[in-house]
């Protein structure tokens, strides 16, 4: 049989299915959900997120771009080719760019690798000059740098932003093609003010600040801070991250050099949700070889902030997983691993402060034999962590009354103001997590289907 008359079949078969279900639905009034839901099963890149998935299934829910015409479904394999699909008039039409292959944000039109000092040209930046200009020993430690060479690595690190940092408008999906090692590599996905967006089989790596600030203010001995994460939402509403991967790799923490005695942090974080975000659903992601791994809310003044974190694996994560401030915020049956992997050793999972209303049930610690059960939480006192059902190496396990028992100030808060409903997916137990999650979390699992591969 020809590829042609085998495939005639089954195309007919599916929009059979779907005549089918529209009509079935009709009578229900329900039509468009029964269609998401078909098109969900029989191809990922018009899948939708699932009811009562989580917070981003709230009210109108995740759809992402599977309205899309024909007109407005991209593959793309180069960084002009996914600028091309990101801009594509009109904005605000539904979207579904379909990634193959790995796509190097540092690229110039023609696909040509620019490098850190191809950005600096012209600019005037030298590293030298830098650490010249504002060694403490001459700048001092009170105020943060400004004036000549201040502005040139601003400069410098504008042009790199204009090629890494990608902006997704509203109603679009990104889905990497299975079977091709589909991701981004030093670019940053970035949802601003945008709803309806689904981020989905992509792999995320080493997102590097060429340009990091030195800010003697930031702490007490002062910090190198840089500026992009793998993906950013600011003001960003219904939100899906499902099936993701997000590494540092090749270029770890452990390979950055210290100035002024503190790391030179080339990294910021792997998924930050900020500004105002809220309805986020972040699922199935394996996060690892990263330090600041999840921002929520990036100041104590922040709002909103409904986010749902499940099945997500933490291996090799030094903090903020999340830092989670202000919102309601459900974490289920997701997977830490404490053990140190490539330099990267591990300081707290789980960060809640001002007023951050945190459910964590049925989570899983693989804890090492380096780290405590009273060292898996952080706060300042204000937050709150409910929930039960958490394993420690298979053993049920208060966090909270671990941490508090061990930490005389700013105790962790043991009860939440709200019930989480939207829990597809909850397993009441975390014993099996450990076993489930190395087969299903992650980029390259899912299939060109929309289902787990066996
Ligand atoms: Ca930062
Ligand atoms: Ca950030």
């Amino acid at each position: 049989m020809s590829v042609s008359s085998h495939r005639r079949p089954v195309g007919r078969r599916r929009l059979a299915l779907i005549g089918a279900a529209a009509v079935t639905a009709a009578g229900l009034g329900a039509v468009p959900l029964v269609m998401n839901a078909d098109a969900a099963a029989t191809d990922l890149a018009h899948g939708v997120l699932p009811a009562k998935d989580g917070w981003a299934a709230s009210g109108s829910g995740t759809t992402g771009g599977q309205a899309a015409d024909t007109a407005h479904v991209f593959t793309v394999g180069t960084r002009a080719e996914l600028v091309k699909a990101l801009t594509a008039a009109p904005a605000g039409a539904p979207r579904i760019i379909k990634v193959k292959g790995l796509i190097d944000a540092n690229t110039d039109d023609a696909g040509k690798p620019i490098t850190c000092q191809q950005y600096a040209d012209g600019t005037g930046y030298s590293l030298a000059a830098y650490l010249k200009a504002y060694d403490p020993a001459a700048w001092g430690r009170s105020k943060v740098p400004s004036g000549g060479q201040e502005n040139a690595r601003m400069a410098a690190q504008q042009k790199q932003a204009a090629r890494v940092a990608f902006t997704v408008p509203s109603r679009t999906t990104i889905v990497g093609v299975p079977g091709t090692g589909a991701g981004i590599t030093g670019g940053s996905l970035q949802v601003k003010g945008a709803d309806n967006v689904i981020i989905r089989n992509l792999s995320f790596s080493d997102v590097r600040d060429c340009f990091p600030q030195w800010d003697p203010t930031d702490g007490s001995t002062g910090n190198w801070n840089s500026e992009y994460d793998a993906v950013t939402l600011r003001g960003a509403t219904h939100v899906w991250a499902d099936h993701n991967t997000f590494s540092d790799a090749p270029h770890y923490d452990a390979a950055n050099a210290s100035y002024f005695g503190r790391e030179y942090q080339v990294h910021d974080g792997a998924l930050d949700i900020t500004n105002a975000s809220d309805l986020v659903t972040v699922e199935y992601n394996r996060f690892t070889n990263h330090d600041k791994t999840m921002l929520i809310g990036s100041s104590d003044k922040d709002t909103k902030l409904r986010v749902t974190l499940h099945h997500n694996v933490f291996q090799g994560i030094v903090q903020r997983a999340p830092l989670a401030r202000v919102g309601q915020i459900h974490l289920y049956n997701n997977l830490y691993d404490t053990a140190k992997l490539n330099g990267y050793t591990h300081s707290y999972s789980i960060n809640s402060r001002a007023g951050a209303q945190v459910v964590a049930q049925n989570n899983y610690w693989a804890l090492s034999a380096d780290r405590k059960a009273s060292q898996l939480l952080s706060g300042d006192g204000t937050g709150a962590i409910a929930g039960s059902g958490n394993l420690v190496n298979g053993t049920k396990t208060d966090l909270v009354a671990a941490y508090n028992a061990a930490n005389s100030k700013k105790k962790i808060k043991t009860t939440a103001n709200w019930t989480p409903t939207l829990t597809a997916g909850l397993e009441t137990s975390a014993a099996g997590l450990p076993a489930e999650l190395a087969k299903k979390a992650g980029a390259g699992v899912l299939t060109a289907t929309g289902t787990v591969a066996g």
